[in-house]
């Protein structure tokens, strides 16, 4: 199939023409016909799927039928993400997908100041793509009319409730229209999630598509056994024995990002940190001197490299392995995307085995072993305990409420405070997790 074939607006078409795409990938040729038909969606599929495409492009096709909203009309439609990354890169989705339309979009989401958010939804906007927290802020401060909502989209619902956003998303819910056409995406269907989407959807058709990377076609896996001490020095060689120019590599903890970019910086390899301690300017420049090539490596915590959309990410590295087995194939997912080939490496240390047998459990295989000569582990070694992250519901509880809430420390507080106080609803849940 091809996308001239699922009935789309000529400017459309050539906007996808321009990203290189001919070919929609499986959940786009099933789900583009399905909101086309003006139906309810409930999706199964990760990132890396090509799902933003397969909401995005039909929503921008029913709304240019209707030709654009005129100035200061209300919003059309809303997708709620659960990361500041994830609506940024949804909404140059919107841009670059609907260039050749005159449809306005913004995205909205925390660590920034309310003021030029507020200005661009004064303006006018027809799609708006925001967290659930900052679009509250929003709300409460009256800068958006929620009542000319047409199409909802929740992408990666399950992380929004991993993330603790339930009720941010139950009391956005309420402010919409009933009669709206809604779309629900997530990489798994929990209990949670279909209870969440029985209350919202109506008669929805349902999609899914197989994991791909719970079998990681495209993905090459590899890992390498050593002393938790000499993980540094060895990412440092494998660096520069293969020449790697662009790898992503996830740590378990902020601290530990930090202590690897710096490191790696003084062995001369240009390297940044990235998790939710970082000011929303450092990360979208970290972000983008990653894609650029100036940076060749990118150090980040799980949460905050959640969505990190990069076309033909070569190499995924993870530096520690992550406590929940599915964490890995949403990490390795960041490689061998849409059709082209990645390469995953793994560092393992005797602290690790658990965690590599669950992981080696939930894909069904086992990952390659490599041992590198001078990098061989040291048996004398003996295991020790890998710290606990706090659970998501630790963190909130650890939190007074009203601050959670509060605009004051959510309306561009300086970097320094940002690092203690929560930048944003998103930043802050992700503190809870992994970090
Ligand atoms: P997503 O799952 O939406 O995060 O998209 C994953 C990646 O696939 C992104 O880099 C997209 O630009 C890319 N992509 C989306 N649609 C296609 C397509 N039809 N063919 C090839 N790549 C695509």
């Amino acid at each position: 199939m091809k996308f001239t074939e699922l009935g789309l607006d000529a400017g459309i078409l050539r906007a996808v023409a321009d990203q290189g795409y001919d070919t929609p990938t499986p959940i786009q040729a099933q789900a583009i016909p399905v909101v086309l038909a003006g139906r309810d969606l409930m999706a199964a599929a990760q990132t890396g799927t090509g799902k933003t495409a397969g909401f995005v492009l039909p929503m921008l096709q029913l709304f240019s039928q209707g030709g654009a909203s005129t100035r200061r009309s209300k919003p059309r439609a809303l997708v709620l993400a659960p990361t500041r990354e994830l609506a940024i890169q949804v909404q140059e989705s919107v841009r670059t997908y609907g260039k050749h339309l005159a449809l306005r979009s913004t995205p909205i989401f925390g660590g920034v100041g309310l003021g030029p958010q507020t200005s661009a939804l004064r303006a006018g906007v027809d799609i708006v793509v925001a967290t659930p927290g900052r679009l509250l802020d929003h709300i409460n401060q009256r800068n958006i009319d929620l009542s000319g909502i047409e199409i909802l989209v929740l992408d990666e619902a399950d992380r929004m409730l991993d993330m603790g956003f339930i009720r941010d998303i139950r009391k956005i819910l309420a402010l919409l229209p009933k009669k709206k056409q809604s779309l629900l995406f997530s990489a798994t269907f929990s209990e949670e999630i279909r209870i969440l989407a029985t209350g919202l959807l109506d008669n929805p058709v349902t999609v899914e598509v197989a994991r791909r990377n719970a079998t990681a076609e495209g993905v090459t896996q590899c890992l390498y056994y050593v002393d938790r001490e000499r993980k540094r020095d060895l990412l440092v060689r494998l660096i520069g024995d293969h020449n790697w120019h662009q790898v992503l590599v996830f740590t378990r903890t902020k601290h530990g990002a930090d202590a690897l970019a710096e490191r790696l910086t003084k062995s001369g390899i240009s390297a940044a940190a990235l998790h939710g301690n970082k000011s929303q300017g450092q990360r979208t420049r970290a972000l983008d001197d990653f894609k650029r090539l100036k940076t060749n490596v990118l150090v980040a915590t799980d949460i905050a490299a959640r969505g990190i959309d990069i076309d033909e990410l070569p190499h995924v590295v993870n530096f520690d392995l992550p406590n929940v087995a599915e964490d890995y194939v949403h990490r390795i997912g960041r490689t061998g995307r849409a059709g082209s080939s990645g390469e995953a490496t793994s560092l393992v240390c005797i602290d690790e085995h658990k965690l590599l047998r669950d992981i080696e459990k939930l894909l069904k295989r086992e990952i390659e072993k490599r041992l590198l000569p001078g990098f061989e582990p040291d048996p004398s070694i003996k295991a020790e305990p890998i710290m606990k992250p706090r659970t998501a519901r630790g963190a909130r509880q650890a939190t007074p409420a009203g601050k959670a809430h509060g605009t004051a420390s959510r309306s561009a507080p300086p970097a320094t405070k940002a690092n203690h106080r929560a930048p944003s609803r998103g930043a802050h849940h992700s503190g809870s997790r992994h970090q």
